[in-house]
């Protein structure tokens, strides 16, 4: 392993982004491979949790991030069979910025790749697939293999790409699938002219269904929860009746949903729970939903990938930047890790078995007791106020910036 090689990390999502950002900042020379030719796709999460506008903060970033258009939400609201309930708040949490900034993750990734191109040891390659990987003589992973048919060396492989990691494959790490009862359709509609965005809750729950409402400016970004394999009788019954049963759901799009002019506009994405139970091996490390898919459920994946790269750099880059060999370090990533992605996972494994599973099955006839607490008794919303928005595990910036930088 020639320490003057490249970390090289594959995925240029939230866990590739930030992890590329702070090995740059501390003097390791990094390329950040991404698929696509750009950030823009339609399926992202669009939730920045405090804990992740913290580490901003903690680099000196935080308020150049927040000049990107976003929505600050400090308090979370559910529509439960036609009443509306206060079940979190974040307005109490030691951060600086108190609120989940709802913002379009192609404008987050388009920030971070800005901020990393100010270091000359970082290097984004747009339009560049990851294919495999490559081994030197021990066995030890040395590089990647690229659609081109060209190979990358390599110091370190990061692979943050993803929940369908192609990495964590090639790299035969172990899979535990957790199983996911549902899928999420994912589509747009149209805010009309002079609408009040709150009259629209971020969740809503009625008629047997589950639909999500992101505002992003002139249209609401929504996802309808079904049970998985649920989108071919959905299809079979046409558009139609997709628009009345959305309206049926949340009467506030009403408004706008003849804009979906077909199924062709509502696209299915296929949910997934796994972790790997070991995230890397010689010259290979897995991060993010490629070391553990999560849910939906809270909108904390991002959160969790960006922690897994704050950690990341914490164990690993100055010892990069020192020259030595990272390969004894890896596993102490997944020791830090562990424990906060799988509480997480068991959190939202619950809130399958307790929450999804019986909505859709049209079971929850009256508002559970909890939600009728967390509404009438506002401390008891700090607590899953502070789950959300800070997660468990919290990591620090503690990766250095490199002397040549400061
Ligand atoms: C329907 C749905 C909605 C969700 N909504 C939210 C939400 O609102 N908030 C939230 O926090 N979480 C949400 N999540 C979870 C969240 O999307 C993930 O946990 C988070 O994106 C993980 O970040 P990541 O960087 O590890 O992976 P990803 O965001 O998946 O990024 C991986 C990147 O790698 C690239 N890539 C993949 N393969 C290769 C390759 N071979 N070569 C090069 N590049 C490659 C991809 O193009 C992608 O850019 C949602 C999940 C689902 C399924």
């Amino acid at each position: 392993m020639k320490s003057d090689l490249p970390v090289i990390i594959v995925g240029g999502g939230p866990a590739g982004m930030v992890a590329g950002l702070l090995f740059a900042r501390a003097g390791v020379h990094v390329t950040v491979l991404e698929k696509h030719a750009d950030f823009l796709r339609d399926f992202r999460g669009d939730t920045v949790h405090p804990s992740t506008l913290e580490l901003f903060n903690e680099i000196g970033l935080l308020g150049d991030l927040l000049k990107e258009p976003h929505a600050a939400i400090d308090t979370m609201t559910l529509n439960l069979m036609g009443e509306r309930f206060t079940i979190a708040t974040m307005k109490h949490l030691p951060v600086a910025a108190r609120f989940v900034a709802m913002m379009p993750q192609w404008d987050l990734l388009d920030f971070i790749a800005g901020q990393g191109k100010r270091y000359p040891t970082f290097d984004l390659r747009m339009s560049t697939e990851a294919t495999g990987l490559t081994h030197d003589d021990a066995g030890r992973v040395s590089g990647v293999m690229l659609a081109n048919g060209e190979t990358l060396s390599a110091r370190l492989v990061i692979a943050a790409d993803g929940r369908r990691s192609v990495l964590r494959d090639a790299g035969e790490l172990p899979l535990e699938d957790l199983g996911a009862p549902m899928d999420v359709l994912w589509f747009r509609v149209p805010v009309p002219a002079g609408t009040d965005m709150s009259d629209v809750a971020l969740g809503t729950i009625d008629k047997g269904g589950m639909v999500v409402v992101i505002p992003r400016g002139d249209y609401w970004q929504c996802a309808q929860i079904i049970e998985k394999g649920g989108f071919a009788p959905i299809e079979a019954r046409g558009i139609g009746a997709f628009r009345e049963r959305i309206v049926a759901i949340v009467p506030g799009l009403a408004a706008g949903i003849d804009a979906i002019a077909s199924l062709d506009d509502v696209k299915l994405l296929s949910v997934a729970l796994d972790r790997l139970t070991r995230w890397s091996r010689p010259g290979l490390l897995a991060i993010g939903d490629a070391a553990h898919a999560m849910s939906p459920v809270g909108g904390v994946g991002i959160n969790l990938a960006v922690q897994d790269a704050v950690a990341a750099a914490n164990i690993l880059a100055a010892p990069l930047a020192g020259g030595a060999d990272p390969d004894p370090l890896l596993a102490r990533v997944q020791d830090r890790r562990w424990t906060p992605t799988t509480r997480m996972q068991a959190i939202q494994r619950f809130a399958h078995q307790r929450v999804i599973e019986p909505v859709l099955r049209g079971e929850i006839t009256r508002v559970p007791l909890a939600v009728r607490l967390l509404d009438t008794i506002p401390l008891l919303r700090r607590i899953p106020g502070r789950i959300l928005g800070l997660g468990f595990g919290r990591q620090h910036v503690q990766s250095p910036l490199a002397k040549e930088f400061s």
